[in-house]
């Protein structure tokens, strides 16, 4: 008889609330990873994120061996490869942590149906976030849908002394002794991609509030993707923060407040959060989406930020918002083709952040921007990167004659004010 413990965007064997429990089952524990087909099967073959599954699994593997154990890794459809499991071994418990996003839920409840039927017992655990689910909400029990009393009810209720390090190394004797064979990135499908995930740093942190701002200053953390995969521990995240810088916490509160705004408002996937604003006549010009994702658009914030995107899977969040506001307001495009764009490029796409920020900048979200405040791209430009730094990097070609804006943005900005005041419904 054996557990399993099912790793899925928690890729770190320390601290890791899931595997803490799995490893002190009375029975020897199985660590599983599944490529899951519904996901990668629309993912082009060097997609950079695979790789940077591929490799943190690596690591986890080679710090198994030294316990005389390893990683069993599967592809194919989830639901297969557990019926395969469960035939193949005596399984008594499964242990993971939840995942709030709705394809997930779904995809959990009906595994776990597979669970049941088979007699095994399984159990899940909250070890991406702080606080989950309902556990901030207003007196009357509802969800906050803004962004400043959600973070000072979470602040209140955060306490650094009660929020533990989940310490596995003392259980890894209980790992079930196996060489299962670790696949190449070729044997799931794929190809090594010349984009890679940057190691996050946080040599910027005490100057953190007056620099973030400044897309030519190496100042924020690039946790972002190792958030979202989970090679670090959220709970040591947030204790490093509050101790060291109001403003960085605040941001990861920002994450948390998007997580459970998609989990209680699971429309805002597709939908704009505030329905008033259906009515909108977006103008979506495919050859204006084009130059946009291209990065020719002739303002250089945008095209800098969108070809900083395309060559490394990053882009500074000022710089995001810029891009964002400039597709919805000044191209009158739906936020939803920018959303899906940003999801195929981004190496820390998370579906919460994704449509929480994005339906922020095109003034349809929860706690959203107004809709008649329009960014002005060469003002932007001129408060966050004077000298130029930033787009010099990402334009090579650019002077100061550089480009010919496609769109004249005083008539932009008149054109958005105008089509949002007819389109949104009274
Ligand atoms: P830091 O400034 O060091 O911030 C630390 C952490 O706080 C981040 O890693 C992230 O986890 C969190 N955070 C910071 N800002 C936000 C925010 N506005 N919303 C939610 N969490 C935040 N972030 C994603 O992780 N995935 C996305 O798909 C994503 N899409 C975005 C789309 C748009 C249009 C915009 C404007 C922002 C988006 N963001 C997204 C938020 C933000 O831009 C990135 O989290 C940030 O740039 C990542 O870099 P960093 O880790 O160096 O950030």
């Amino acid at each position: 008889a054996v557990s399993f413990f099912w790793f899925r965007r928690d890729l770190r064997l320390q601290d890791n609330i899931g595997l803490f429990h799995a490893l002190q089952s009375k029975y020897p524990v199985i660590p599983l990873f599944i490529f899951d087909d519904a996901i990668l099967d629309s993912l082009p073959k060097n997609d950079a994120r695979v790789g940077f599954i591929h490799d943190s699994l690596a690591q986890i593997n080679i710090a198994l061996h030294k316990s005389g154990s390893s990683l069993l890794v599967k592809k194919g459809k989830t639901q297969d490869i557990w019926q395969e499991l469960i035939t193949q071994f005596d399984v008594k418990e499964v242990f993971f942590n939840k995942d709030y996003e709705p394809y997930a839920i779904l995809r959990d409840e009906s595994i776990c149906q597979i669970f049941e039927n088979n007699n095994t017992i399984s159990f899940s655990f909250k070890d991406q976030v702080i606080f989950e689910e309902k556990e901030i909400t207003k007196e009357d029990g509802l969800p906050y849908t803004v962004y400043t009393p959600y973070k000072n009810k979470w602040l209140a209720a955060y306490n650094k002394e009660t929020v533990l390090e989940y310490d596995t190394t003392i259980y890894y004797s209980n790992f079930f002794k196996s060489h299962f064979p670790f696949p190449s990135l070729e044997q799931i499908g794929f190809v090594e991609s010349k984009i890679k995930v940057k190691p996050y740093s946080f040599k910027g942190i005490t100057t953190y509030q007056d620099t973030r701002d400044f897309p030519a200053v190496d100042a924020t953390s690039y946790l972002s993707p190792h958030l979202r995969f989970g090679t670090v521990s959220i709970r040591e995240m947030v204790g490093f923060a509050a101790q060291n810088n109001a403003v960085f916490l605040s941001e990861l509160i920002w994450r948390e407040f998007f997580m459970q705004i998609l989990y209680h408002f699971p429309k805002v996937m597709t939908q704009n959060f505030k329905s008033a604003y259906d009515g909108i006549q977006w103008r979506n010009n495919e050859e204006d989406f084009k130059r946009w994702c291209s990065g020719t658009t002739g303002y250089p914030m945008v095209d800098a930020g969108m070809r900083q995107l395309n060559e490394t899977g990053y882009m500074h969040n000022r710089v995001r918002m810029v891009v964002a506001s400039f597709l919805c307001k000044h191209l009158l495009i739906q936020w939803q083709w920018g959303e899906a764009y940003f999801a195929e490029k981004l190496l820390d796409y998370d579906l919460s952040a994704n449509v929480g920020n994005w339906q922020w900048a095109a003034g349809t979200g929860c706690d959203a921007a107004p809709y008649f405040r329009v960014f002005n791209p060469d003002i932007q430009l001129k408060k966050f990167d004077e000298k130029g730094q930033y787009i010099r990097k990402w334009i090579p070609e650019f002077d100061l004659g550089y480009g010919k804006p496609m769109v004249d943005h005083a008539m932009a900005r008149d054109r958005a004010i105008a089509t949002y005041k007819a389109g949104i419904l009274k």
